[in-house]
């Protein structure tokens, strides 16, 4: 049958044979003729399973007292093909949706005097069949009737007619049936009983819900045409009545009303039904297409997907998830999830399961299979009731992420290593380097003190040039010194920024009458964390920087400033000297990196490379803005304190 859900499909590939007891007596609805079963149940029974594609195989179960015993567990039999639903029932069986409805009416015989409702039978015996709902209803809230419960209809009209009993109670097409094929010209049917009416259903055994479910959806699928062939075969020229009003006047002896009246019922009852058949493959049809969205949609995520009961009874799965596990996902509905896993990682997933469930709230697992890292997200989804009855899973394979991160951290881990390796170096190099340097320094000196009346005018210019040099280097040595002691590990403390740049100034303050320059610190500067000593040379070197790289002719005017957020402040550093080509905004900040010579302008080029080293050291950053022959702004940012 097209549009079977894939889940029911798969049911009824694994059980194509149904056992249904057969030999039921309840005509018109089921009746054995010849060897044959037939009836109104008897051809919806065949075409609801000729839908399915199922084989039906007769169960030989003596009365329906013994089938309610044997069905809930499949003890010999699957279906029962006349059934009402009763929410006591339902406890222990699936039910398909009525396939037909009848009312219950009170049949007496005709030399009974006037009986118009259940009421009118007080204290008088009723034969019912044993075990129906009518007949426990019966029981329950008519407990003034006298009750003679008999194994079927037939015996109970029996009864009725030969007067060992003043009234039958059962369903007007089964009465009918007695009276027309027995011969019963004595009994009439009296009045409509209030009991529940005979919406019939296909019972199905209690551990079998995808049965009852197939069923219901081929009941579902049945044509409005279909209906009537089966009702017109048995209720003939009642339908679509039900029943023929001279049949009822003669059977009633003449109680014409009570027929009209039943003859309405039963004609709004099938209505109703038609009316509701069509309802309801409306919202089978919307079922459909919402379970194909719901499909598709599953199967278009990357995570692999899954739902199951509490105890790990799996419902449904997507292609993921199935591909993830090499098995078919038709297959996997009614399959253990624990199955699935090696029996470690499926104890500690029934354990992770059992406390979402317990707990009601989602969780995020990781978990390591076959060399792959997963995240799982557990959700619990709960019933009406709030109880957790079901637990769905998406699995998501984060491999590949996880590796990238641990790539990162071991590159991090690599260079934090081999920078370690570099500042170690520059520090013991440039330590051992000074030594060599003051034996060539002393000795250099000697030359000069003991023979430089001897030597000509050139030679004492090469004592000179080699003087120098080793003063540069010198200068060079101590330069990478100091780098190299910016050292990690610094301790940070709530510092005043403004302090350290007025001790700077303070520091500079020859350099800066010398050159007829001004500072200006923009008051307040705010409280940073920082090293004092640290936040003073980066000061320094800015403002100094700001002091010598001036323009001819115009005297530094440098200003310094901040403005801060809620967790830093960036501090600026701005002068109107020569100015930096962009191109070099990068460069300036390397070790020994000069944009000029010597004479031009002193120095060895480490002081921006100090200033970004001392920077980075406090986590903040360090970049400048300038325009050439304008001015130049160094920025910097640092934490301020909690
Ligand atoms: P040094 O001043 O010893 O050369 P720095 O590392 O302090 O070393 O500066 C690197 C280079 O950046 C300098 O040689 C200079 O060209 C350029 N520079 C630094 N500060 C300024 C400034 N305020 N204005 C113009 N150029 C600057």
């Amino acid at each position: 049958m097209p549009g079977l859900a894939p889940n029911l499909r798969h049911f009824l590939d694994q059980h194509q044979t149904v056992r249904v007891r057969l030999n039921g007596d309840w005509p018109p609805l089921i009746l054995q003729d010849q060897g044959e079963t037939q009836g109104i149940s008897a051809d919806y029974l065949r075409l609801v399973t000729s839908k399915l594609g199922l084989t039906i195989q007769p169960a030989d179960i003596a009365n329906f007292s013994e089938l309610l015993g044997r069905l809930p567990t499949g003890d010999g039999v699957d279906i029962q093909p006349t059934m009402r639903a009763t929410d006591e029932r339902r406890a222990y069986l699936h039910f398909t949706r009525p396939y037909t409805t009848f009312p219950v009416v009170i049949v007496v015989r005709k030399e009974s005097g006037f009986i118009g409702s259940l009421d009118d039978l007080t204290g008088r015996k009723v034969v019912t069949e044993r075990s129906y709902w009518y007949s426990d209803e019966l029981r329950k809230n008519h407990p003034a009737i006298s009750l003679n419960p008999v194994a079927n209809s037939e015996e109970a009209m029996r009864i009725l007619s030969q007067g060992d009993a003043d009234a039958y109670v059962g369903v007007l097409p089964v009465a009918i049936w007695h009276m027309e094929n027995r011969g019963y010209t004595n009994l009439k049917i009296a009045a409509p009983a209030a009991l529940s009416p005979a919406e019939l259903s296909f019972g199905v055994r209690g551990d079998w819900p995808e049965l009852a479910q197939a069923l219901d959806a081929a009941l579902a699928s049945i044509t409005p045409e279909e209906h009537r062939e089966i009702r017109q075969r048995w209720l003939g020229n009642r339908e679509p009545g039900g029943l023929d009003p001279r049949a009822v006047a003669l059977w009633g002896g003449g109680s014409l009303i009570f027929a009209l009246i039943l003859l309405g019922s039963f004609a709004l009852a099938n209505r109703r039904l038609l009316r509701e058949i069509g309802l309801r493959r409306q919202a089978e049809e919307q079922l459909r297409t919402s379970e194909e969205t719901s499909r598709q949609l599953l199967d278009a995520s990357s995570d692999a997907c899954m739902l199951f009961d509490v105890d790990g009874t799996m419902r449904g799965c997507n292609q993921i998830f199935a591909a993830r596990f090499g098995v078919d996902p038709l297959q996997v509905p009614g399959t253990s999830l624990w199955d699935y896993f090696p029996p470690q990682v499926a104890e500690e997933r029934r354990i992770a399961v059992a406390g979402v469930v317990a707990a009601g709230k989602p969780v995020v697992t990781t978990d390591v299979r076959s060399g792959r890292h997963l995240s799982n997200s557990i959700y619990p989804l709960k019933d009406n009731a709030g109880v957790v009855r079901r637990v769905a899973v998406y699995s998501r394979d984060i491999s590949e992420q996880v590796w990238a991160e641990q790539k990162i951290k071991s590159y991090v881990a690599e260079i934090e290593r081999s920078n370690e390796d570099l500042e170690q170096f520059a520090y013991v190099a440039s330590h051992d380097l000074r030594e060599p340097l003051r034996q060539v320094s002393s000795y250099v000196a000697l030359l000069e003190r003991r023979y430089g009346q001897h030597l000509d005018d050139d030679a004492r210019q090469f004592i000179t040039y080699a003087r120098e040099g080793v003063t540069r280097m010198d200068q060079l040595i101590l330069d990478l010194l100091e780098y190299s002691r910016i050292g990690r590990g610094l301790v940070l403390v709530p510092t005043q920024a403004e302090n350290a740049a007025r001790i700077a100034v303070e520091n500079l303050k020859t350099g800066i009458k010398d050159c007829g320059g001004t500072v200006t610190i923009v008051s307040p500067l705010p409280a940073v964390l920082a090293a004092e000593a640290h936040l003073i040379r980066l000061f320094q070197n800015l403002i100094g920087n700001g002091l010598k790289y001036h323009r001819d002719g115009v005297p530094p005017v440098i200003r310094v400033s901040a403005t801060t957020d809620a967790s830093h402040a960036i501090f600026t550093v701005s002068d109107n000297g020569i100015g930096i080509e962009t191109e070099y905004f990068e460069r300036i900040f390397g070790i020994f990196q000069r944009l000029h010579v010597r004479n031009q302008y002193p120095g060895t080029g480490i002081g921006l490379a100090i200033c970004r080293k001392v920077v980075e050291r406090h986590g903040g950053r360090i970049w400048v803005e300038s325009t050439p022959g304008e001015g130049t702004s160094f920025h910097f940012s640092l934490k301020r304190p909690d």
